[in-house]
């Protein structure tokens, strides 16, 4: 008798958890394209948005401008980008674009240098997140634009000046009669004792820098499970870190007295958004010329994780916790908006940004420059489609809207 009812009950509490874990998945799957895999949103039924919305109208001005890719030439699909890239270019009577190739000890600065020494006006990052922090870091004051290729699993920035990931014609036009937008960066100054002296090194941060768990967490999370799990790889790396201990550190926020306390880690800002959607810092914008700063802090083990994880899936969705409930709460999410921010821990913490683990620091420095790299972004307002371009864009659709048939069609024949 005690076993049927032991087995009923772990049954509905499985029913439960697969209830959760499909309505998440499919919730995040909506609101983020790349973030549940390919294999699951079938599975799950999640349909993407239409692609074609982003298509330009016939009244966009004929851009004569010289583009340059600085492309990771280990990613797939790259030759068949700039195949892609030359037929788009030739179609808008647009000079040959220039492609450059990452290496192994240059991930894509000296590249971007070449291209504008070259003439570029827009400079395009073909690759993962490296990639793209390699290229900003040269384009950021420079004047120059820049548009993105994605291609990694996070594409975190990519994701969070919405470009349409997955879309390749519609990433193409982005790139050549998209509209500008200014985008702030973040410069980070890491700061570590090496062999009894300090060291500084300098880093962009394009979406979000963290220490602590944040980044134990980014450098335990491997490559292979986040294509195969999506958001939900971060929260099992999240899991194994449960049991560690938390963090001191000073934080200073514009040269504001600082604030000493213990938290389990700190994260400095560019955008709000991290994989799978999720928004730890609701109202965070890579416009507002500021950048956000939160620390996170869970005490009571596993509870205090969940009702961690809980807040921030609640902030996502839009939801407020009622004041009264504070008190009884495990978990803390403190968040201040400025230009700078000076970060001083106790002891050496592993530090993160955007993804990338830079190691462990004793302090951080972390400073905005507003506006200073120019974005090629989809255009705002949807406009009327043209009427013989209304089928499913293919990876060859990539003419400009005002390119007439006879034209258009040499130069998107494979
Ligand atoms: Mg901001």
């Amino acid at each position: 008798m005690l076993a049927i009812i032991l087995s009923s009950v772990a049954l509905l509490i499985g029913l439960i958890a697969l209830t959760i874990g499909v309505t998440t998945t499919r919730h995040i799957g909506l609101r983020d394209p790349v973030a549940v895999p390919h294999m699951w949103r079938k599975i799950l039924r999640i349909k993407s948005r239409p692609s074609n919305e982003l298509a330009r109208s016939s009244d966009s001005p004929a851009r004569r401008e010289r583009i340059a890719f600085i492309a990771n030439p280990t990613k797939d699909g790259v030759g068949e980008l700039r195949e892609i890239s030359m037929r788009a270019c030739s179609v808008r009577y647009m000079p040959e674009p220039l492609w450059y190739f990452t290496t192994a000890d240059d991930p894509g600065k000296g590249q971007a240098q070449a291209a504008i020494d070259a003439g570029a006006d827009v400079v395009v990052a073909v690759g993962g997140d490296g990639t793209v922090r390699a290229v900003a870091a040269t384009l950021a004051g420079s004047g120059v634009k820049m548009g993105i290729l994605p291609m990694g699993t996070g594409n975190l920035f990519a994701r969070n000046v919405g470009l349409p990931l997955g879309d390749t014609p519609a990433l193409m036009r982005t790139i050549l009669e998209g509209e500008e937008t200014a985008i702030d960066v973040v410069w980070l100054d890491v700061e570590r004792a090496h062999r009894g002296h300090m060291e500084r090194d300098r880093h962009i941060c394009l979406v979000i820098a963290g220490a602590g768990f944040d980044a134990q967490m980014v450098a335990g999370t491997d490559d292979k499970l986040k294509r195969k799990l999506g958001w939900f790889a971060y929260f099992l790396s999240a899991f194994q870190h449960i049991g560690e201990k938390r963090m001191e550190a000073s934080v200073s926020v514009d040269d504001s007295p600082a604030v000493t306390s213990q938290m389990r880690t700190v994260l400095v800002a560019n955008v709000g958004s991290l994989p799978g959607g999720i928004r730890l810092i609701p109202d965070a914008s890579v416009t507002d010329g500021s950048l956000d700063v939160a620390t996170l802090d869970a005490r009571a083990g596993v509870v205090g994780w969940t009702d961690l994880f809980g807040t921030v899936m609640a902030q996502g969705a839009g939801l407020k916790q009622p004041d009264a409930l504070k008190a009884w709460r495990t978990s803390r999410i403190d968040h201040v908006r400025g230009k700078s921010v000076d970060i001083h821990m106790k002891h050496p913490q592993k530090v993160q940004v955007d993804g990338e683990p830079l190691g462990r620091a004793t302090a951080i420095r972390a400073e905005v420059s507003p506006g200073a790299l120019i974005m090629r972004v989809p255009v705002n307002e949807p406009k009327p489609k043209r009427s013989n371009k209304d089928g499913a864009a293919d990876a060859l659709d990539v003419a400009p809207a005002d390119a007439d048939a006879g034209d258009g069609a040499k130069g998107t024949e494979a």
